[in-house]
């Protein structure tokens, strides 16, 4: 579903990321960890096109992104949602209003767009929050809400950077239990940006480990825990308690 080939980005004279080779499976979670600058978000802004790879190739579904004309683009940007850390919603917005931004510009009719709206607020179990500002919501709750709105234009991929972080534990389960049934009831790829661990152990199907802008290790979770010399694999083991 994403094939990422040889995807390098520099600014300037400093190179961010330096030939990362990556494929995620349809219906796959992948998470890319990583120590803090090691070009995790700047791996996520290039996969939903909010930066131009240096060079490389990123193909979605078959198709290079990093090819297309700026209409097409548009057009292709529509196959990947995104979720921020901290949900970045508007604030003079309801929830409602918030999952329906995207669509409102993407020209959908109001009817097509208050049902798909109805449609994703249940989905992610906010329907009764609908009319809520995110002053009003949880932290959980506002995130369940950028869910919903990274799912509003239906894509195929879903980028969840740092997704969880800041939430408590309660929280945190009930946001990737919402991540693991969009994985297995819509086929929805996922690619979860995580300094936690636990994340990866949960929901994880396959781990990619980014340093200084290289991949340093990667492969199926199950593979991964059972090599016995790999700093991924300590990383992966429960903490003993
Ligand atoms: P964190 O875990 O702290 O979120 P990260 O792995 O997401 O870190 P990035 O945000 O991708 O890291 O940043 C990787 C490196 O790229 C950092 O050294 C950062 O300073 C640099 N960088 C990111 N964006 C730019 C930019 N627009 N111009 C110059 N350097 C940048
Ligand atoms: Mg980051």
């Amino acid at each position: 579903m994403i094939e990422i080939a040889g995807l390098t980005k520099s600014y300037g004279a400093t190179t961010v990321l330096d030939g990362i080779d990556l494929s995620v499976g349809q219906a796959q979670i992948a998470a890319v960890v990583g120590p803090s600058g090691a070009g995790k978000s700047t791996l996520a802004r290039c996969i939903n096109l909010l930066e131009r790879p240096t060079s490389g190739t990123i193909a979605v579904d078959g198709q290079d992104l990093t090819r297309l004309s700026r209409r097409d683009l548009r057009q292709a940007r529509r196959q990947i949602g995104t979720v921020f850390q901290s949900a970045n919603l508007l604030r003079r917005r309801t929830a409602a209003q918030n999952v329906a931004l995207p669509m409102r510009h993407a020209g959908l009719s109001e009817a097509e767009t208050r049902r798909r709206v109805g449609d994703l607020l249940e989905r992610v179990g906010m329907r009764h929050r609908a009319n809520h500002y995110p002053s009003q919501l949880s932290g959980g709750q506002r995130q369940r809400i950028g869910i919903a709105r990274g799912l509003a234009l239906d894509p195929a991929v879903l980028l969840a950077d740092e997704a969880t972080s800041g939430l408590d534990p309660d929280s945190t389960r009930a946001i990737l239990d919402l991540l693991t049934e969009l994985r297995d009831d819509l086929g929805l790829t996922v690619v979860v940006i995580t300094h936690e661990m636990d994340v990866v152990r949960s929901i994880a199907d396959v781990v990619a480990q980014l340093d200084h802008g290289r991949i340093v290790e990667q492969g199926a979770v199950a593979d991964v825990v059972r090599r016995s010399d790999s700093g991924l694999s300590r990383a992966l083991l429960p903490l003993p308690p």
